[in-house]
């Protein structure tokens, strides 16, 4: 595919994948999302004419070279940015027309992110960042308490769960944030480089966590990452670069 950029070959082409989508139930719609940055009187772009379908139950895995514009579009996707032109469509709700606190609340009720740089609250212990989406979700005592006991016990962090993330490695706070992203059971799971900071059995795990969680409860994975084989672990790899989707690849299970 050509890198000379006209936006006209751009639409025809986002066109042309957007064709190729599979026809089950629409969970996200992305229409030419586009993202710059005033940097002085110029405009930077991050994104271009992305366009998109994620069915929902789809695994999705985003691969790209660094600074194509992978977590900008996974921020968008996740309602924490806004694009800066174009629609983003959610389960048949327009989030381009959304506040920031219609944002937040689909946020809360349909969404487990997975930070690039874990995001964890400081001053919080591992326990009290794991129960802090389900206080939000208004879950109660006892069910928060088996919900992050269970996992806990899944990540092997029991004996973590009264320290604070200063005092875990990088692949503790990892593993704090994807049990984060799923403790309030969301519908759909964005993950930035979930296993980027885990070693490979760490890795694994994560990824068939995902995998079960896909295949067997439904929940719909959209997740960044630089690994061939875990990008397998989807359905489809979306090819990004430059800020556009290059191509799309269907994974043959
Ligand atoms: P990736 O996750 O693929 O590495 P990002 O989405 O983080 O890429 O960033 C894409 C591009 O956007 C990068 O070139 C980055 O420098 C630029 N960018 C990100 N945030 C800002 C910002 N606040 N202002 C200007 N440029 C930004
Ligand atoms: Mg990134």
């Amino acid at each position: 595919m050509s890198n000379v950029y006209c936006p006209k070959v751009q639409r025809l082409l986002s066109q042309r994948l957007l064709s190729q989508s599979p026809t089950s139930t629409k969970m996200i719609e992305l229409k030419n999302i586009e993202r710059y940055y005033p940097t002085g009187s110029l405009k930077t772009y991050v994104l271009r004419y992305v366009n998109a379908h994620i069915a929902e139950g789809e695994f999705v895995s985003i691969m790209g070279p660094s600074g194509s514009g992978k977590s900008t579009l996974l921020h968008i996707l996740g309602m924490l940015d806004e694009p800066t032109d174009g629609e983003f469509w959610f389960l048949g709700e327009a989030v381009h027309k959304f506040n920031e606190r219609r944002r937040t609340e689909m946020y809360r009720e349909y969404i487990g992110f997975v930070f690039q740089a874990y995001h964890l609250i400081d001053d919080l212990t591992v326990y009290e960042n794991l129960e802090t989406p389900l206080l939000y979700k208004k879950v109660p005592s006892a069910e928060r308490k088996s919900r992050i006991a269970d996992l806990l016990d899944r990540f092997n962090m029991v004996a973590k769960k009264d320290l604070f993330p200063s005092q875990l490695s990088g692949g503790q706070q990892q593993l704090v944030g994807v049990a984060r992203a799923l403790i309030g059971r969301p519908k759909l799971i964005l993950a930035d480089e979930p296993t980027g900071n885990l070693q490979s059995p760490q890795a694994k795990e994560i990824m068939e966590v995902f995998k079960t969680l896909n295949k067997e409860d439904g929940v719909t994975i959209v997740q960044v990452t630089h690994s061939e084989e875990n990008a397998k672990y989807g359905n489809r790899i979306l090819h990004l670069k430059d800020g556009r989707v290059e191509n799309e690849e269907l994974v043959k299970h």
